[in-house]
């Protein structure tokens, strides 16, 4: 059994009552970067106390320093059909709202969004659908895929494509796997059974189990890098947060590999739908940044995934406490980034930025913007990627490949200010990360060197 109702109600009762010396000694287990557990988890979700909060959010800045270097992955979700034969009642793609302009791309349609996220300067995809594809069959899906890997603008093309769809069985997946996908992510929305049955009323998602399942039947096909997460606002966040380890722990005892990324979107207000304008659970901002803290150390070499749901201050928040991926300049309806700006959206967006505005406020953040593909693209992937991450590699391959993507975007598409103020960052990096007569310093200068010079897609 993957999620025991029992255990994670009666873990959360248990954690109510602590000490302040428990407290700090969770925190001080979480330094080692070996995770914490599942009742450690809950009595640091349970945290109310603004000095005990203070340590366990600079905890999360140190394991996510420690493993990930300040480095921060971007990408763009690109939603190619808001046709949908579900009934999730938090979401304006469902079926019986009928005030939605419905639309499934063309192949044409999706290369100009492609083309309209290459010339900002993207190039990481994570392509998302309603579940109902035109022609029936998943042809369309595998379709899209391709269309995405070949359109090209200015020699420039999307490196790796993650796809967010419906659950599939394991020989569609294998047939996903032949795409050439970089994660297949899905998230469970809530872990919590009853809520699961009265949010999700009809359609293929009413079954809890098969899509509870998925992550198994994608591995066994041969998918790598799988993404969970829950949809905060369903059912208690705490719940939802162990329950997400829980299916973590599961996936690596069973397959020696844990989830790639963990996603923690929150409910947005979406066309037509009460429930997600008054949701079941209202997180405040110490809650949500909670949630990203205690995953942080739980689960210390999982990558976490923040949404332009979030408005930028919490992003900036959140950065600090080990995200290590966000999404930037998004557009959540078929056609969001050429050919349709306005209609058919599945939430309301919190943080409306352009790619150079997010990345002018990551630099003054002092992260590092990365468009890597490098692993995906060397197979350093599933278990292979985390046994590199395990040991600490994943600072010395991750953080030069995000200044080589960088240092790319700087030359094509950045502004002077930003231009100058994102070399500036990169130097002042090198310098702090590696010691200046190391092989690797040296690596780093020759590769920027011949980014300035116009080659490009450098990574090791
Ligand atoms: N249709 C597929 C599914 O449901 O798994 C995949 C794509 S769906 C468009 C992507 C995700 O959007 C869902 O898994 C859900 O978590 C999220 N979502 C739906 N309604 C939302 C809302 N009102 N606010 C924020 N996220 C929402
Ligand atoms: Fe359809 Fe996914 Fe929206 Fe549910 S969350 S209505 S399955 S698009």
């Amino acid at each position: 059994m993957i999620i025991d109702d029992e255990k994670l109600q009666r873990t959360l009762e248990k954690a109510k009552s602590h000490s302040d010396s428990e407290v700090t000694e969770i925190l001080k287990k979480a330094r080692e970067l070996k995770g914490i557990s599942l009742e450690e988890a809950a009595v640091l979700l349970n945290l109310t106390d603004k000095k005990l909060l203070n340590d366990l959010f600079n905890t999360a800045k140190y394991v996510k320093e420690a493993i990930y270097g300040n480095r921060i992955v971007l990408f763009a979700p690109l939603y190619i059909s808001n046709i949908c034969t579900n009934e999730c009642i938090y979401c304006a793609f469902r079926r019986s709202n009928t005030h939605l302009k419905r639309h499934a791309s063309t192949q044409d349609e999706i290369r100009q969004e492609v083309t309209a996220l290459l010339q900002q300067g993207h190039k990481r995809i994570l392509m998302v659908a309603g579940e109902a594809y035109p022609g029936g069959g998943l042809q369309y899906v595998y379709d899209s895929i391709k269309t995405i890997y070949d359109t090209r603008w200015n020699g420039q093309n999307i490196r790796r494509v993650n796809v967010n769809i419906a659950p599939l069985t394991e020989p569609e997946f294998e047939q996903l796997k032949k795409c050439n996908i970089g994660t297949y992510q899905l998230f469970q929305e809530t872990y919590h059974k009853e809520t699961y049955a009265k949010l999700h009323i009809a359609g293929a998602k009413k079954d809890y189990q098969f899509r509870l399942d998925a992550m198994d039947r994608a591995l066994q096909a041969g998918i790598n890098d799988v993404g969970i997460g829950p949809l905060l606002g369903l059912y208690d966040h705490k719940y939802e947060i162990l329950a997400t380890l829980e299916h973590s722990w599961y996936l690596d005892k069973t397959y020696g590999v844990g989830p790639h990324t963990i996603s923690i979107p929150r409910i947005e207000p979406a066309e037509g739908s009460d429930f997600s304008q008054h949701p079941n659970d209202v997180l405040t901002d110490d809650d949500f940044k909670k949630c990203v803290a205690v995953l942080r150390l739980a689960v210390p070499y999982t990558g976490i995934i923040l949404s332009t749901r979030e408005s930028p201050a919490m992003r900036n928040a959140c950065l600090e406490l080990g995200v290590s991926q966000i999404s930037a300049a998004s557009r959540v309806n078929p056609g969001g980034y050429s050919y349709d700006k306005q209609n058919g959206s599945q939430f309301t967006l919190t943080d409306d930025r352009s790619l150079a505005e997010v990345i002018d406020a990551v630099v003054d953040a002092k992260h590092m913007p990365s468009f890597c593909t490098g692993c995906y693209r060397l197979g350093r992937v599933g278990k292979d990627f985390m046994d590199m991450a395990k040991p600490g590699l994943i600072k010395t391959h991750c953080l030069p490949n995000a200044m080589f993507t960088f240092a790319e975007y700087l030359e094509d598409f950045a502004p002077a200010p930003l231009k100058a103020k994102g070399y500036a960052l990169i130097d002042s990096t090198a310098k702090d990360a590696f010691p200046q007569d190391s092989p690797i310093h040296k690596m780093i200068e020759d590769n920027l060197k011949a980014i300035k010079e116009g080659k490009r897609d450098l990574y090791f």
